[in-house]
C-alpha cells in the first residue's frame, strides 16, 4: 500500500510509492519495457497489461483502450496507517484510489495530435466515462487526467497514452484555484476564468478562437510556450460539454500541439485537465506545458519560476505557425 504523506506544515503531498522496488541504480538505465524491445501497449501483447477495464473498437479491433496501470500510485487497499507520534507533523494517509492508463491509439509511434478530431472526440469520452466510473466510489474527491509526451516529460513507455490517477483528496493545486474561483465569483459577482477569456482575447497573448473554444498563453506563464485551453461555456467538466464544443476543443488541442510539434522540434510535454471539485465551479480548462525548461533551484526552492519565453511571444509564434 502506498501512503499519501503530508508536508509538515504546507498543504502538499508525496505519494510514497513503495512498489516498485527501486534500486539506486535503476535511475540510472532505460527502463525494461525499452530494454526488451517488446511494446506493451501494442496490439497483440494485451496479455501484458492488467486486465481491461474498457475499448472503444472499430470492427473487431480495438482503437482506443483503457487498463489498470501495472504499477499505480493509488490503489483501493485502505489500510490503516499509522501517524507518527507528533501527528500534527506527520499525517499520512493511504494513497487510496485507482491508476488507470488510456492507450489513445493502437498504433506505436503515432503522436497524439495525429489523431483525428473524431478520434480525439472519441478518446474525450472514454477520459469522461472513466472518470464517472471512478466517481462511483464515494470516498474518491478528485480524478486528475494527464498526459506526458516524451522521456524528459515523465514518459517511461513509448507508445501514446494518458493516465488517470483517482484519489481521496482534492489536490492542493486545484483546490486552490477552485477556492479562489469561489472568492472571486462571491466578491465581484461572475467566474474569473469567464473573465480571463473575455481579457485574453483582445490581448496579444490570443492563440485561436471559434465559437466554442478558446486558447491563449497566459498572462504569468511558468512554461516557454505554455497554453491554456477552454470552452467559452461555463462548463464544470469534460463531460458536460456538448459534441459541437468537444469537436472544437479537440481541433484546438491538435492544432496547438501540433505547432509545438513543427514549430519546436518535437518537444516533450505535459497537459492536463483542470475539473471542478464537487463543492466548488471551477470553469473547466486545460492546461499544456511545453518541457522546454528545467525547474532549478529558485523554481523548486521558492515555487518563483523564471520563464525565459514571453506568453506575448509564445502566442505569436503559434499563430504563425
Ligand atoms: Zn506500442
Ligand atoms: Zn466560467
Ligand atoms: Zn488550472
Amino acid at each position: 500500500m502506498n501512503e499519501l504523506r503530508k508536508d509538515y506544515l504546507l498543504n502538499r503531498w508525496v505519494i510514497i510509492a513503495k512498489n516498485r522496488r527501486m534500486r539506486p541504480t535503476d535511475f540510472l538505465h532505460e527502463s525494461v519495457e525499452e530494454k526488451s524491445g517488446v511494446c506493451y501497449f501494442c496490439p497483440g501483447n494485451e496479455d501484458m497489461t492488467p486486465p481491461e477495464l474498457d475499448r472503444i473498437s472499430e470492427g473487431e479491433k480495438w482503437i482506443i483502450r483503457c487498463f489498470p496501470n501495472k504499477f499505480p500510485a493509488t490503489t483501493l487497499e485502505c489500510g490503516e496507517v499509522k501517524t507518527g507520534p507528533e501527528t500534527d507533523l506527520f499525517t499520512k494517509i493511504s494513497a487510496y484510489g485507482k491508476h488507470e492508463v488510456i492507450t489513445e491509439t493502437p498504433r506505436h509511434g503515432e503522436y497524439f495530435h495525429e489523431l483525428s478530431v473524431e478520434h480525439l472526440v472519441s478518446v474525450f469520452d472514454l477520459y469522461s466515462s472513466r472518470i464517472k466510473e471512478m466517481r462511483k466510489d464515494e470516498r474518491i474527491k478528485y480524478v486528475t487526467v494527464f498526459k506526458n509526451q516524451g522521456k524528459e516529460a515523465g514518459a517511461s513507455i513509448d507508445h501514446s497514452h494518458t493516465q488517470l490517477i483517482a484519489l481521496s483528496i482534492v489536490p492542493p493545486l486545484v483546490n486552490a484555484e477552485a477556492k479562489a474561483s469561489n472568492r472571486y465569483l462571491k466578491e465581484k459577482g461572475s467566474c474569473p476564468f469567464c473573465d480571463i477569456w473575455r481579457c485574453e482575447k483582445k490581448s496579444g497573448r490570443l492563440i485561436f478562437e471559434d465559437e466554442y473554444t478558446i486558447s491563449f498563453t497566459p498572462f504569468a506563464s511558468r512554461f516557454p510556450f505554455e497554453v491554456w485551453i477552454m470552452p467559452k461555456r461555463h462548463v464544470r467538466s469534460l463531460s458536460e460539454l456538448k459534441y459541437e464544443e468537444k469537436q472544437s476543443f479537440a481541433d484546438m488541442l491538435k492544432r496547438i500541439l501540433s505547432r509545438l510539434y513543427t514549430g519546436l522540434n518535437n518537444p516533450p510535454y505535459n497537459f492536463w485537465f483542470h475539473q471542478s471539485p464537487d463543492d466548488c465551479n471551477l470553469h473547466f480548462h486545460l492546461e499544456l506545458a511545453p518541457r522546454l525548461a528545467k525547474f532549478a533551484g529558485l523554481e523548486l526552492g521558492s515555487e518563483i519560476v523564471i520563464n525565459t519565453v514571453s506568453p506575448e511571444f509564445a502566442a505569436r509564434h503559434y499563430q504563425e505557425g
